[in-house]
């Protein structure tokens, strides 16, 4: 089973699946879809899934893995995503640290880029283990090519092993999820699952039913450009209103100054000129109420300012992305319990952390899909420093295989 896992998670790392914000085609890049046609909907048939399918539509490729018992067990699915984050994703080349010795990791030796310990502390837990690191000059796409991998050789094993009893799985690969996305156009009623997973989390342990409530603000500014000579008391100049914008905003609701359930309210865009100014937010909070909060916050500077300049010269717009899965999650706990049990049968410690970000889950969980999120393995996603241990890949494939046994049981 290890080979064949490697070898998978070798292969789709090789073919550059980099998703892109800026396109409005489904999939994003065509990249996907190529990968998503020559590549897994043949090995999913050569596996021996049934209904293997590319999906015009959205982009996902799902099968089915059928029964093999005479129970009736309610259908499940995993889910992982084909698209690597916005970071060079060609020609990756794999380095292997077979009995890695805990000790820093040259990537690349002529750009002098390395994987230090003292920047990585979570590189000791892999003292010994077999680690798949980047060669410095791309991101490695364990995040998300890890999950698929697992899953297919999870698929793979149970087809095998038809002495394991399991009910109906489904399994899909979908689009652009680091472009927030992928899961829109997902068929949830065609999966026909009663819930899901998706292998997309980090270390070994990992299962996150909770992420961010999310939106997205834009805030424009009006100024008024007369020539400078001439300005006393004509000239607005809208930078200085979004300048203005930014300092009145609570100082420590940033990132930076956060972590675990804080939330916060993030400036990822500022643009402008005299005439015009551009500030783009983006909100995250784990609780619903706090999460409105912030996003009154915005309003009510908004509001304020435009008192104080007496003329609408602040134009606010916010839209929420994604909710907190917890929120569904937590009227019906079994997804997280068999996930937790399955864990438990297999020796690895839970870890269970609200995520810090969104899933395809979080959209998924509010189209009628519970999806927890499980560990894939891979450690510092979307970039150069991403490495995962063959053996945390090899535990999120057991965990796989585990869940479809104990749901049978
Ligand atoms: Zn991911």
């Amino acid at each position: 089973m290890k080979e064949k896992l490697v070898e998978r998670f070798v292969k789709y790392i090789k073919f550059d699946t980099q998703s892109d914000a800026y396109s409005q085609t489904v999939p994003s890049t065509p990249n996907q879809v190529e990968f998503a046609k020559t590549i897994l909907v043949p090995e999913l048939e050569e596996i021996g899934l049934s209904q293997v399918k590319y999906n015009e539509s959205n982009g996902f490729v799902t099968a089915l893995l059928p029964s093999n018992t005479d129970k009736v067990v309610d259908t499940i699915g995993f889910i992982a995503h084909m698209d690597t984050a916005d970071f060079n994703g060609k020609n990756i080349n794999p380095q292997f640290h077979e009995q890695y010795n805990g000790e820093d990791i040259v990537l690349n030796a002529k750009e002098n880029i390395k994987l230090k310990v003292s920047e990585f502390p979570n590189l000791k837990d892999y003292k010994g283990q077999t680690l798949i690191t980047t060669d410095g000059t791309t991101l490695l796409g364990a995040d998300d090519k890890a999950g698929i991998a697992e899953i297919i050789t999870a698929m793979d094993y149970l087809i095998q092993h038809p002495e394991i009893k399991h009910g109906d799985i489904k399994v899909a690969f979908g689009p652009d999820e680091e472009i927030g996305r992928g899961a829109n156009l997902f068929d949830v009623e065609d999966f026909g699952a009663k819930f899901a997973y998706t292998m997309d989390g980090s270390r070994v342990g990992e299962l996150e039913w909770e992420s961010f409530n999310a939106a997205r603000a834009e805030v424009i500014f009006r100024g008024k450009n007369v020539h400078p000579g001439t300005a006393k008391d004509t000239m607005i100049n809208a930078m200085s209103l979004a300048a203005d914008f930014i300092t009145r905003l609570p100082k420590d609701m940033v990132p930076e100054k956060t972590s675990g359930r804080e939330g916060f309210i993030h400036l990822t865009e500022m643009s402008g000129s005299v005439e015009e100014a551009r500030l783009v937010y983006i909100i995250r909070d784990h609780d619903f109420d706090l999460f409105e909060e912030k996003k009154d916050i915005l309003v009510a500077l908004t509001s304020q300012m435009n008192f104080e300049q007496a003329f609408s010269r602040v134009l606010l717009s916010i839209k929420d992305e994604y909710y907190n899965m917890g929120e569904i999650l937590a009227k019906d706990m079994t997804p997280v319990h068999l996930a937790e049990q399955a864990m438990k049968n297999l020796n690895i410690p839970v870890i269970m952390n609200a995520i810090r970000g969104g899933t395809d889950g979080s959209k998924l969980s509010f189209m009628g899909l519970p999806t927890p999120n499980i560990f894939a393995g891979g450690e510092n996603f979307h970039g150069r420093y991403e490495f995962v241990a063959v053996e945390s890949m090899e535990k999120a494939t057991d965990v796989i295989i585990e869940i479809c046994r104990l749901l049978e049981l």
